[in-house]
C-alpha cells in the first residue's frame, strides 16, 4: 500500500510518497513559491537523481499535477500510474475541539475544517485548498486528515483554560489547544520504545525545538499539558516568534510605536524570538557562529531560549509529579549538543546528567544521559509524515 503525505503551507505543498509495508520512502519533494514568480518543485526519488522542475504553479492543484507527473514520469518518477496511491494523508494545523484523532474527510469534516479558519488563519485555508486539489485529482482515493492540535486533546481544562472571562471560551472557543501534536506523540512513544518501557507508565517531557518550537507534558502515553495554546505564538521563544510575554507589552507597544494590529502582529510573529534579541538571524546555526565571533547579543539570544526550555521543564516535571525522560526533537533538538547541553545544565539536583561525549550526537535517536542519571535524555529525530501515513493507513 503506497501513501502519499501532503503537507500545505500558503505557497508551498510538501510531499512523500511512502511504501506503507516496508514504511520505505519511495519520494519526497517540495513545491515553492506557488502563486508567486519563479516557482518550482525540488522532486527527490529513491534512487535517482534528484530533479528541480521549474514551471509556473498559479494554485496548489497545479503543483499537486505537476507532482503528480513526477511521481509517474518515467525518467525520475517511481511509480507506474497514479491509481498505485492508495490514499492521501493530509497535515491539518487546526482541528480546534472537533478532532481529538485522524478522520477520513468527508463534507463534515471540510465543513468542520473551515469553522476552524478563524483559529489558524494562516494555516488551515492552504491545508483546506491541498484537499480540495487532491480530491479534484484522486476523486476515488480516500483523504485523511491529521491534526496538529488531536494529541493535546487530553489535557485537563485545568492546563487548556485561559483565566480570562470563561464566556470568551464558550462563544469563541478561546482555550489553548496546542501545537506539533504529531511530533510529541511520535517522538514519546520512540522514546519508551528506546528506553524498552511501556510508556503507559512514563512521565515525559518531550521538547520539539525547530524554527516553531514547543514543549508537552505527556503522562502515561497522554498529552497533559503544552506550551503553545490558542495559536502558536505561546510558549518557548522561537526563531522569529516570542512566545510567553507579559500581554500588557502588546497594547503598550502599539501605542508607542503607533501599530495598528498587523503591525503588532507582525512585531510578534515575525520580528521578535532569537531573531529580535539578537539582531542576527532567526536560523540557529547563524546565531551560533556569531556567538564563536564573540556577538554578545547572539550570546544573550541563545541564553532567553534555554532558559525558556528550562523553565518549562521543571513546570512540567511538577505538574506530572516527576520526569522519567526529555526528549528532544527538531532542526534545533536533534542537531545542537550546545543547546541540549545548555538546556540541562544546572538540573542535576533533578537527576538529570548529560553524557558530554554521547550528547555531541547530531539527527541520529541516541540516549545522551549518563548511565546513572536518573532521569533519561533522548535525542529522538521526529517524523512527522511517517506518522501521518501510519494514522492514513490505519484509517483506510
Ligand atoms: P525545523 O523548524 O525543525 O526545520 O528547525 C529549523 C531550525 O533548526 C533552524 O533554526 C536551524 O538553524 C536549526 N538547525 C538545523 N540544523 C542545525 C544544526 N546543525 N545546528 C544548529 N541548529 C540547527
Amino acid at each position: 500500500m503506497k501513501v502519499l503525505v501532503i503537507n500545505c503551507g500558503s505557497s508551498s505543498l510538501k510531499y512523500q510518497l511512502i511504501d506503507m509495508n516496508n514504511e520505505e520512502v519511495l519520494a519526497k519533494g517540495l513545491a515553492e513559491r506557488i502563486g508567486i514568480d519563479g516557482s518550482k518543485i525540488k522532486h527527490k526519488p529513491s534512487g535517482k537523481e534528484d530533479v528541480v522542475i521549474e514551471k509556473p504553479m498559479s494554485n496548489h492543484k497545479v503543483a499537486l499535477e505537476i507532482v503528480i507527473n513526477a511521481l509517474v514520469d518515467e525518467n525520475y518518477g517511481i511509480i507506474q500510474s497514479m491509481d498505485e496511491i492508495s490514499a492521501v494523508g493530509h497535515r491539518v494545523v487546526h482541528g480546534g475541539e472537533k478532532f481529538s484523532g485522524s478522520v477520513v474527510v468527508n463534507d463534515d469534516v471540510m465543513k468542520a475544517l473551515r469553522e476552524c479558519i478563524d483559529l489558524a488563519p494562516l494555516h488551515n485555508p492552504p491545508n483546506i485548498m491541498g484537499i480540495e486539489a487532491c480530491q479534484e485529482l484522486m476523486p476515488n482515493v480516500p483523504m485523511i486528515g491529521v491534526f496538529d492540535t488531536a494529541f493535546h486533546q487530553t489535557m485537563p481544562k485545568s492546563a487548556y483554560i485561559y483565566p480570562l472571562p470563561y464566556e470568551l471560551y464558550e462563544k469563541y472557543g478561546i482555550r489553548r489547544y496546542g501545537f506539533h501534536g504529531t511530533s510529541h506523540k511520535y517522538v514519546s512513544n520512540k522514546a519508551a520504545e528506546k528506553l524498552g518501557k511501556n510508556i503507559e507508565n512514563l512521565k515525559i517531557i518531550t521538547c520539539h525545538l525547530g524554527n516553531g518550537a514547543s514543549i508537552a507534558a505527556v503522562k502515561n502515553g497522554e498529552s497533559v499539558d503544552t506550551s503553545m495554546g490558542l495559536t502558536p505564538l505561546e510558549g518557548l521563544a522561537m526563531g522569529t516568534r516570542c512566545g510567553d510575554i507579559d500581554p500588557a507589552i502588546v497594547t503598550f507597544v502599539m501605542e508607542k510605536e503607533n501599530l495598528d494590529i498587523n503591525g503588532v502582529n507582525t512585531l510578534l510573529n515575525k520580528k521578535s524570538g532569537v531573531l529580535g534579541v539578537s539582531g542576527v538571524s532567526s536560523d540557529f546555526r547563524d546565531i551560533e557562529s556569531a556567538v564563536k565571533e564573540g556577538n554578545d547579543r547572539a550570546e544573550l539570544a541563545l541564553d532567553v531560549f534555554a532558559n525558556r526550555v528550562k523553565k518549562y521543564i521543571g513546570a512540567y516535571a511538577a505538574i506530572m509529579g516527576g520526569v522519567d525522560a526529555i526528549v528532544f526533537t527538531a532542526g534545533l533538538g536533534e542537531n545542537s549538543p550546545e543547546i541540549r547541553e545548555a538546556v540541562c545544565e544546572g538540573f542535576e539536583y533533578m537527576g538529570i546528567e548529560i553524557d558530554r561525549t554521547a550528547n555531541k550526537v547530531r539527527g541520529k535517536e541516541t540516549i545522551v544521559s549518563t548511565e546513572d542519571s536518573k532521569v533519561k535524555v533522548l535525542v529522538v529525530p521526529t517524523n512527522e509524515e511517517l506518522m501521518i501515513a501510519r494514522d492514513t493507513k490505519e484509517l483506510v
